[in-house]
C-alpha cells in the first residue's frame, strides 16, 4: 500500500506563517518549531521572549500525558488496563469531550480509537480490516460506554479512547494563560492544523490565515482575515493511504461504521474563540457531510465555517464571506451559506 501522508502540509504551515507574520509587530518575535502530537508545531510570540519556550514545554508535557500511542501516558494506561485514576487535567478534558460527543450526536466520538488502530493510522502500517472486523469495531465505538467518576475513568472490555481530535484545540485554549502571564502582545501558534491567534497587531489590522488546499496542501486556496481566535482544519489529505485496489482511505472515521469517511467532503475549517469546540467541530462536521454540516451551522451560528467538497464547491458561512479571499487562479466556486 502506498502511504500518501502529505508532508507538504508542513510547507503549508510555513506559508501560513509567512503570510501572517510580517505585520504582526515591529519587534523580533521569539519562534520555536518542534514535533509533538505527531505533527510539526511552530509557535511565534511577540512581546515576551520566553513565552514560546514555556509553551513548548507545556505542549510536550501534555503530549506525554495524552498520547494514546505512548505506553506511559494516562490515556494509554487507561486503554491498556480498562480503568485508571487520571490527573485533574486529563479527566476534565475527557469530561468536556464527552459533552461534545453528545452535542455532536456521535459524529465526534473519542472511543473511535480501536478502529483508528485497526486501519493502521497510528503506525503507518495500513490495512483494510474485513467487514466482520469492522462490524466488531463499530460495536465497540460508543462514547456512552465511557465511565468517568471524578478522576476515575473506566472502559468496557476492548474499548479504548483517544483525544487526538481535540488535543490541539485544547493547547490553543491553555495558551492564553501562558501568553498573558509574560505580557505577550501578539502570537501565532500553529499547532499543526489548529492555529491560535492571540493579541493584536500594532497596526490594528486583522490576522490573515491561509487555508491549505487539499489538492496541493503545500499551497492555500484562500485566506481568511479574522480577529484573535482559533482556526481548526480537518482534512483527509493530512493522513491517508491508497490500497492496492486504488481506493484512498482517510484518517477521519465514521464512528457508526468504523470506516474512513467517504462523503465528498475534502476539508472543513472552523473559526471560533473556543479551541476545543473548534477542533471537535471540524472533525464532526467532516463526518456529518455537507448537508448536515450546513444544517448544523444554521442551527448553531456560534462559529464560522469553510467547507470544501470534491466537486469544487467552497461553502462559506455568511459571517465571514466578506473576510475570505480566494487565491488567484483557484477555480473553486464560492457559495455563501
Ligand atoms: P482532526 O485532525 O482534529 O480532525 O482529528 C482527526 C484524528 O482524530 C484522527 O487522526 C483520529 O486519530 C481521530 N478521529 C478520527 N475520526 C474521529 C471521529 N469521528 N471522532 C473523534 N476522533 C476521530
Ligand atoms: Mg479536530
Amino acid at each position: 500500500m502506498r502511504n500518501l501522508s502529505l508532508h507538504g502540509v508542513l510547507c503549508a504551515v510555513l506559508i501560513i506563517l509567512i503570510f501572517t507574520l510580517p505585520s504582526c509587530a515591529a519587534s523580533e518575535p521569539s519562534v520555536t518549531s518542534f514535533t509533538a502530537m505527531d505533527t510539526l508545531m511552530t509557535l511565534t510570540v511577540y512581546g515576551d521572549s520566553k513565552a514560546a519556550d514555556r509553551l513548548e514545554d507545556r505542549v510536550k508535557a501534555l503530549d506525554e500525558r495524552l498520547s494514546a500511542t505512548d505506553a506511559k501516558s494516562e490515556i494509554a494506561r487507561l486503554n491498556a488496563d480498562g480503568t485508571a485514576v487520571l490527573s485533574d487535567e486529563t479527566a476534565a478534558l475527557i469530561s468536556r469531550s464527552l459533552s461534545l460527543c453528545e452535542a455532536l450526536d456521535g459524529a465526534f466520538d473519542i472511543t473511535v480509537y480501536p478502529a483508528v488502530r485497526a486501519w493502521g493510522f497510528t503506525t503507518g502500517d495500513y490495512t483494510v480490516p474485513s467487514d466482520e472486523r469492522l462490524a466488531e469495531l463499530a460495536d465497540l465505538i460508543d462514547f456512552h460506554s465511557v465511565s468517568l467518576d471524578g478522576n476515575t475513568a473506566a472502559l468496557p472490555e476492548g474499548a479504548m479512547l483517544e483525544l487526538g481530535a481535540v488535543a490541539k484545540g485544547y493547547l490553543a485554549d491553555i495558551s492564553d494563560d501562558i501568553l498573558s502571564e509574560g505580557g505577550a502582545s501578539c502570537a501565532i501558534l500553529n499547532f499543526g492544523g489548529t492555529i491560535k491567534l492571540y493579541g493584536s497587531k500594532p497596526d490594528g489590522t486583522p490576522f490573515r490565515v491561509g487555508v491549505a488546499d487539499p489538492a496541493s496542501p503545500s499551497s492555500y486556496f484562500g485566506y481568511l482575515s479574522c480577529p484573535p481566535g482559533v482556526i481548526a482544519t480537518s482534512g483527509g489529505y493530512e493522513r491517508c493511504f491508497t490500497a492496492d485496489d486504488g481506493t484512498t482511505y482517510i484518517h477521519i472515521l465514521d464512528p457508526s461504521t468504523a470506516r474512513p469517511v467517504d462523503n465528498g467532503v475534502l476539508s472543513v475549517t472552523v473559526f471560533t474563540d473556543d479551541g476545543v469546540y473548534a477542533d471537535a467541530l471540524s472533525t464532526a462536521l467532516f463526518v456529518m457531510g455537507r448537508d448536515a454540516a450546513i444544517s448544523y451551522r444554521a442551527a448553531h451560528p456560534d462559529f464560522s465555517l469553510i467547507l470544501l467538497t470534491d466537486d469544487g464547491a467552497l461553502y462559506l458561512s455568511d459571517d465571514i464571506a466578506a473576510d475570505f479571499t480566494l487565491s488567484p487562479g483557484c477555480g473553486y466556486t464560492v457559495r455563501t451559506i
